[in-house]
């Protein structure tokens, strides 16, 4: 990982610009769930501000966002202090370093990505008492790719049974970030998968409601395929540096 810096915005942080697309991204959720059969609303919108400063999460929040996704740490906490004032939930949506779990145990509503039951019983030991306990959703790996970050598959039900003896945890549901691909269709097949998934492994106490998947670019094969939470950085603060 570079070191983060923000992206190059003009003097009033993008302000109107930011407020455009997130209300252009807010009507194609809209627009995907009346499409695809959706209860209105039934969408949440995750802004994902990795790399861009913390005058555009101003911006975004002034335009009536309040989840906000952050994949490194570091840059995370520096925006979070510079925007304390603000009543924003942070979601850490990044790779988790087993050696700084403690500051995403205190500093975080949600993790999503959560694959590692080592990262899990930091997380769970971390979260300080009195704080509600940390939202998490189980990454799952739907490539096949051993590279790719995430559980395999048929990992996951061993993995929610493990997680559900932690206390500072509470598992609410799946999270994928599948490779790239080109059309609707094709995009809308792991994201299926997690949905079947997640069907196969519900029980009444432990639902796993939440389906943490859709991008910028593939947000209406997530919508139409049972997506609760998507997670949108380009579409709302448009290009950011490489990652
Ligand atoms: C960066 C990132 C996103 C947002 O991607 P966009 O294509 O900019 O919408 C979503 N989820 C995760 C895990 C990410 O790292």
């Amino acid at each position: 990982m570079s070191a983060p810096g923000p992206s190059d915005v003009p003097r009033d942080g993008g302000t109107a610009e930011v407020a455009a697309r997130l209300h252009r991204v807010r009507t194609e959720i809209a627009t995907a769930e009346r499409r695809h059969a959706r209860p209105a609303g039934s969408v949440a919108l995750l802004a994902v501000s990795k790399r861009q400063g913390p005058e555009r999460i101003r911006a975004a929040h002034a335009a009536g966002q309040r989840l906000f996704g952050e994949s490194y740490l570091q840059e995370a906490l520096d925006k979070q202090a510079a925007l304390a004032d603000l009543d924003l939930e942070w979601h850490f949506i990044g790779r988790i370093q087993g050696n700084k779990t403690r500051a995403i145990a205190e500093r975080f509503a949600w993790v999503h990505g959560l694959c590692d039951l080592r990262h899990a019983r930091r997380l769970d030991a971390q979260r300080p008492l009195g704080y509600p306990p940390l939202q998490v959703c189980i990454q799952v790996d739907l490539s096949g790719e051993a590279s790719k970050a995430g559980l395999p598959p048929e990992a996951v039900a061993e993995f929610v049974t493990a997680c559900a003896e932690l206390p500072r945890l509470a598992v609410r549901g799946l999270m994928t970030l599948p490779a790239p691909s080109e059309t609707l269709a094709e995009q809308r097949v792991p994201f299926r998968a997690l949905r079947a998934l997640r069907d196969a492994l519900a029980t009444p106490a432990r639902p796993l409601e939440v389906l943490s998947m859709g991008m910028s670019d593939d947000l209406e094969a997530a919508v139409a395929e049972g997506a609760t939470l998507v997670r949108i950085g380009t579409a709302i603060f448009g290009p950011r540096p490489a990652d």
